[in-house]
C-alpha cells in the first residue's frame, strides 16, 4: 500500500519518532536493531491487519497533520469511506463537509493547534448532502519542548449510529409519552444492593424529584404506613421465588397527596443476574376513585345494614347462614359466632318447622318463628332476594322484621274481639274456630262439646240484679276452668251459658264422665254479696256423628241435648242422642223453611176475641200460626223457638205487625165497644222490642200503612223486656203512647218481678197469666194473688185482663174481683180472620151462666 504523505495548512506539524502509520504498519522512527526489528515487524504486520478490518467494520479512517511541515496524511480507509480517491489530500477531505458545519470545523482546528491535552476531542459533521453524520476524533501531539507538533485522528462514519441514537430517542420519546398517557412508569430493583432505577416518569407519578437516588427503601417509606407490611412481603416474595408479583397499593406521595399504584414485577432475563427484578408501576388513583366510590357506599350499605333495627342475614345456596347484622344477633340472642353456619331450619322455632307446616324450610318469604337462644319464639315477616357475589356463588339476602308486638297487639284485637268481656272466656268466634279447627284435625273422634245453663238465672238476675248475676257467671267460669283437665278449653256462648270443648275426651274418661264432671262443678253454692247462692246447670253433651259434623253442628247438637235435659228438671245431663240430633237436624230444616214462609207471606194469624164482663168483643189478639206443607198447621210453640235460634223473631213480629193491623183495618166497627173508636187489635211481640232502635219506627210506619186509629193498637211484651229499659226506650214508648198506643204486660205473674215493680212497668194494660186464672176458683192462694193483682192495678190505674179464662166459674170468680177484660175457649179459641169477622157481625159473646 503506497503511503501518502499530504501537506495540510497547520503549521510545523510533522510525524512524531517511532510513531505508528497505521495503514503501512511501519515504524517511522526511531530504527530499531535488525533482529529484533524483523519479530517487531512481523507483530506490527499482523496487528496492522487486525486493525485495518477493525477499521473497516467500525467504518473508520484515519487521519495524520504535521504541524511543522503542514502536511497532512488520510488512510486509504478514510479515502474510501468518504468516497475519495487515495491520496486525497486534507483540503478535498475537508472540502466534502457540509457549509453549515464548516466554522465548527475552524474552531475545532484552531483548537487542535493549541490544544495540550492528550485527551482527543470531538466534533461531528456531516457530508454535503447532509445525509451522513461524520464523527471526527483527534488528539494534538507535542514535541519534547511540550509545543503541539502534530495532530492525530480519526473520522468515523456515524450515520446509522445518529439514525439509531434518533430512533432510539423518538423511541425513548413515544414511550415516556406512553409512560405519560398510562400513567406507567418502570423500574429495575436490585435485591442485592436494594438499588432501584425509575424511569423518568415513575419519577413523576412518585412526586420525586427526577433523578434523586432511589432504594427499595425509599420505595417502601412512599408506601401507605398500612400497606407497607404486605407490600414489603409481596416483593421479597418475588425476590425469593422469582414468580411475577401484582399488587395495588397506597402511596403517599412527598407533597402528602396519596395515590394508588398498580405494580408489576418480575424477575429480570438471565442477563441482568439473579438479583434484578423489573417491572412497572401504574398510577390507578382515578380509576380506583369509581371503585372506592362504589366501594364507600357498598361501605354505607354495610353500615347501613349494621345499624339498622331490623334483622338483616345471608344465607349461601346450601341455606347456611354466611353473616348477620347486629339487630339479628340481638334479636334472637345470640352472637354472630353462634349464628354462622345455622341452617334456616334450625333458626325456625320447632312450631313451625317443614313437618308442622307442611312447606318448605326456606327462609324466601312469608312469615316465620324463629327461635331464640333460649327456644323464645320470634315472630319474623320476612322478605328475601336472591344476589350473586363476585364468585359467582348465589346467596341469599334475607331481612326479618319482629313482628312479635304487632302479631301481640293483634292477638289482644282478636282476644277481644273473640274473648268475653266479663269473664274472659273465649267468645262465641273463638269456639267456632276452636272447633273448626279441631274438628279438621286427625284426633276428631276424641272432641267432644258440653253446652252448660245455669238454672234459673234469670230469677238470680232479675231479683237480686244484673252485678250479683254478673259475680255468679264470673265465679262459674273460674270454677269450670280450675277442675276440668287442661284438655278442655271453656268458653263463654251468652248469658248463663258455657261451652266446655274436650279436645281428647278419653283422657277424661268419656263424655259422660266428663258432662258429669262439668254437672257437678256447676253444682254448687257461690258466695255472691255476703250471700250463699244455691247454683245448679243443666248440661247437654255432644260428640261428632262423623267426619262430616261441623262446628256449628256440633253446637246444635249439645244446645238440643241441653235443652232436654232442662226439660227433666234442674241439675240434669243429657246426651245427645241419634233421636235428639235427627231433631236438631229436622229443627235446622225447619228455621230455613220458616225463613222462606216469612218473607213469602205464608204464615197466617187467628184472632182471639177479648171480652167486657158483659160479653162485648174489645179487642183481638193475633196469634201467629204456620201451615207447613208437610207438617199441618203449626203452632207458636212449635215454631217460635226455631225462629228464635234462627235469629227470626224480629222478622216474625214485623210480618205479624203488618198483617194484624192491615186485617184490624178492615174490621166492620161495632156500635157499642167502649174502646174509643173501634175493636183494639192486640199483638205479641218478642223480637221488635222497645229497646230496638227501630221501634218506633217500624210501628209508626206499620200503622201509617194500614191506616188503623192509633188508639186501636195494643202491643203485647213480655215483663223481661219491659223492665230496667234504658230511657232511650222508655221514651219511645211514651211517644207511642202519646199517639194513642197501649202496651200490655203478657203472662204478667210468671216473671219473677214483686208485684212492687207493677208500677214501674210502662203499661196501660195487665195480663194476668193463665196459671192464676186456672186455679182462681179451686185454689184460696190463686184466688188471693189474682185479687191483688186487680186491685193494685186498678190502684195504679191500669186496666187488667184474664188470660186462659176457659169455664164459666172461673169469669164469674174473676169478674166479682173487678178484671176488666176476659180471653179464653170459655168465650172463644183463637180464629180464623174469617170467622172472627162473623163473630163481631154476631155482637157480644154469649156468657154461660156459673155451674
Ligand atoms: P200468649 O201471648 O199467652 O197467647 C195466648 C195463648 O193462650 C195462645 O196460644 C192461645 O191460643 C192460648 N189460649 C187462649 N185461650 C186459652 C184457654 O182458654 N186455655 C188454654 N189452655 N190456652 C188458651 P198460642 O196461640 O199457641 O200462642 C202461644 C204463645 O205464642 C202466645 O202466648 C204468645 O206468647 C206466642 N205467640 C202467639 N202468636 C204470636 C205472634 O204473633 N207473635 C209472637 N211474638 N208471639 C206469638
Ligand atoms: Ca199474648
Ligand atoms: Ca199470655
Amino acid at each position: 500500500m503506497a503511503e501518502h504523505v499530504v501537506r495540510v495548512g497547520l503549521p510545523g506539524a510533522v510525524m512524531p519518532a517511532g510513531a505508528l502509520d497505521v495503514d503501512t504498519g511501519r515504524i517511522l522512527a526511531p530504527d530499531l536493531g535488525e533482529s529484533s526489528a524483523a519479530d517487531v515487524l512481523a507483530d506490527v504486520a499482523a496487528e496492522r491487519s487486525l486493525l485495518l478490518e477493525a477499521q473497516r467494520i467500525a467504518r473508520l479512517g484515519s487521519w495524520t497533520f504535521d504541524m511543522a511541515s503542514g502536511l497532512g496524511y488520510l488512510s486509504d480507509g478514510l479515502c474510501r469511506l468518504c468516497g475519495l480517491s487515495p491520496r486525497a489530500t486534507l483540503d478535498e477531505l475537508l472540502a466534502l463537509v457540509h457549509p453549515d458545519d464548516q466554522p465548527a470545523v475552524a474552531r475545532f482546528r484552531s483548537r487542535l493547534c493549541r490544544y495540550r491535552s492528550a485527551q482527543p476531542i470531538e466534533l461531528e459533521v456531516r457530508d454535503l448532502a447532509g445525509e451522513r453524520t461524520y464523527l471526527v476524533r483527534a488528539r494534538t501531539e507535542c514535541d519534547a519542548n511540550g509545543k503541539p507538533s502534530k495532530v492525530h485522528g480519526t473520522v468515523q462514519d456515524f450515520t446509522k449510529f445518529r439514525a439509531m441514537e434518533r430512533q432510539l430517542t423518538q423511541d425513548g420519546r413515544l414511550f415516556r409519552e406512553a409512560q405519560r398517557v398510562a400513567r406507567l412508569g418502570t423500574w429495575e430493583w436490585n435485591t442485592k444492593t436494594g438499588d432501584c432505577l425509575w424511569s423518568s416518569m415513575l419519577y413523576e407519578l412518585a412526586g420525586v424529584e427526577p433523578g434523586t437516588k432511589i432504594t427499595y427503601a425509599d420505595y417502601l417509606e412512599l408506601c401507605h404506613p398500612d400497606d407497607r407490611g404486605w407490600v414489603d412481603q409481596r416483593w421479597q416474595e418475588l425476590a425469593g421465588t422469582k414468580r411475577p408479583v401484582e399488587c395495588e397499593h397506597r402511596v403517599i406521595r412527598p407533597d402528602g397527596t396519596r395515590r394508588v399504584f398498580r405494580i408489576r414485577g418480575e424477575a429480570a432475563g438471565p442477563d441482568s443476574g439473579d438479583a434484578v427484578m423489573i417491572g412497572t408501576a401504574q398510577d390507578v388513583t382515578e380509576q380506583r376513585s369509581t371503585e372506592t366510590r362504589m366501594q364507600r357506599s357498598s361501605k354505607r350499605f354495610t353500615d347501613l345494614v349494621a345499624i339498622t333495627p331490623v334483622g338483616i342475614a345471608l344465607f349461601d345456596d346450601a341455606e347456611r347462614l354466611v353473616d348477620a347484622n347486629d339487630a339479628l344477633c340481638s334479636l334472637l340472642g345470640m352472637d354472630l359466632d353462634q349464628l354462622r353456619g345455622m341452617t334456616a331450619e334450625q333458626l325456625t322455632h320447632p312450631d313451625d318447622r317443614p313437618t308442622s307446616r307442611g312447606g318448605s324450610h326456606s327462609f324466601h318469604s312469608g312469615q316465620r318463628v324463629l327461635a331464640t337462644a333460649t327456644g323464645k319464639p320470634v315472630y319474623c315477616e320476612l322478605n328475601a332476594t336472591v344476589s350473586v357475589a363476585d364468585d359467582g356463588q348465589r346467596f341469599w339476602l334475607v331481612v326479618f322484621a319482629d313482628v312479635t308486638d304487632r302479631r301481640r297487639a293483634a292477638e289482644r284485637l282478636r282476644y277481644q274481639a273473640t274473648h268475653d268481656e266479663l269473664t274472659g272466656l273465649p267468645g262465641r268466634a273463638a269456639v267456632k274456630e276452636l272447633l273448626a279447627k279441631l274438628l279438621g284435625g286427625r284426633d276428631y273422634e276424641r272432641i267432644a262439646l258440653l253446652f252448660c245453663d245455669v238454672d234459673n238465672f234469670k230469677r238470680v238476675n232479675d231479683s237480686l240484679g244484673h252485678d250479683v248475676g254478673d259475680e255468679l257467671i264470673t265465679a262459674l267460669a273460674r270454677r269450670l276452668e280450675r277442675g276440668l283437665p287442661p284438655s278442655c278449653t271453656v268458653a263463654r256462648m251468652s248469658g248463663d251459658e258455657y261451652v266446655v270443648i274436650c279436645s281428647d275426651v278419653e283422657e277424661v274418661g268419656g263424655v259422660d264422665a266428663l258432662a258429669n264432671l262439668a254437672a257437678s262443678l256447676l253444682r254448687t253454692a257461690v258466695p255472691v254479696r255476703g250471700q250463699l247462692l244455691r247454683v245448679s246447670a243443666c248440661i247437654g253433651a255432644a260428640v261428632p256423628s262423623g267426619q262430616d259434623t261441623s262446628g256449628a253442628d256440633l253446637l246444635r247438637f249439645a244446645d238440643a241435648a241441653m235443652f232436654a235435659a232442662k226439660a227433666r228438671g234442674t241439675g240434669r245431663v243429657s246426651l245427645a242422642s241419634d233421636a235428639l240430633i235427627a231433631s236438631a237436624n229436622s229443627q235446622m230444616l225447619l228455621e230455613g223453611q220458616l225463613r222462606e214462609a216469612i218473607a213469602n207471606d205464608q204464615l197466617i194469624l187467628h184472632y182471639q176475641p177479648v171480652v167486657g164482663p158483659d160479653g162485648t168483643v174489645l179487642s183481638a189478639e193475633a196469634l201467629v200460626r204456620w201451615p207447613h206443607p208437610e207438617r199441618g198447621l203449626l203452632l207458636p210453640g212449635e215454631f217460635l223457638p226455631v225462629a228464635e235460634q234462627g235469629d227470626l223473631l224480629g222478622e216474625l213480629d214485623r210480618w205479624v205487625l203488618r198483617a194484624a193491623l192491615t186485617e184490624a183495618a178492615e174490621w166492620p166497627q161495632i156500635n157499642g165497644s167502649t174502646l174509643g173508636g173501634g175493636v183494639g187489635i192486640a199483638v205479641n211481640l218478642a223480637g221488635l222490642v222497645p229497646g230496638d232502635p227501630e221501634f218506633v219506627e217500624v210501628v209508626c210506619a206499620t200503622v201509617a200503612a194500614t191506616g188503623i186509629a192509633w188508639d186501636r193498637v195494643v202491643l203485647e211484651l213480655v215483663e223481661t223486656s219491659l223492665i230496667d229499659l234504658p230511657s232511650r226506650s222508655r221514651e219511645a214508648m211514651a211517644e207511642l203512647v202519646e199517639r194513642g198506643v197501649r202496651f200490655a204486660v203478657d203472662d204478667f205473674g210468671t216473671g219473677y218481678s214483686s208485684l212492687a215493680r207493677l208500677k214501674e212497668l210502662p203499661a196501660q194494660i195487665i195480663k194476668i197469666d193463665r196459671r192464676f186464672v186456672s186455679g182462681v176458683a179451686t185454689d184460696a192462694s190463686d184466688f188471693a194473688v189474682a185479687r191483688a193483682l186487680v186491685d193494685m192495678a186498678r190502684a195504679m190505674g191500669r186496666s187488667c185482663v184474664a188470660e186462659g179464662v176457659e169455664n164459666a166459674t172461673q169469669f164469674h170468680v174473676l169478674r166479682g174481683v173487678g178484671v176488666d177484660a176476659y180471653q179464653g175457649w170459655l168465650l172463644s179459641r183463637p180464629l180464623p180472620a174469617k170467622d172472627f169477622r162473623e163473630i163481631l157481625k154476631l155482637g157480644p159473646v154469649h156468657i154461660p151462666s156459673g155451674a
